[in-house]
C-alpha cells in the first residue's frame, strides 16, 4: 500500500480508515477523496 508522507514535517504518516494522521505534530488529512461510499460512518467514536 502507499504510503503518505507529512507536508509539514515529512515524516511517515499513519492511515486509519478514512484518514492519514502525522504522529509527530498532529497534521492529518482526509483521504476520503472519490473512494467508495461508507453508509455507515460514524465519526463520534476516538479511540
Ligand atoms: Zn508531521
Amino acid at each position: 500500500m502507499s504510503e503518505f508522507i507529512c507536508l509539514n514535517c515529512g515524516m511517515i504518516m499513519v492511515q486509519r480508515q478514512c484518514k492519514v494522521r502525522c504522529t509527530r505534530c498532529g497534521y492529518f488529512e482526509d483521504c476520503s477523496d472519490g473512494g467508495n461510499d461508507h453508509p455507515n460512518v460514524v465519526s463520534s467514536a476516538a479511540v
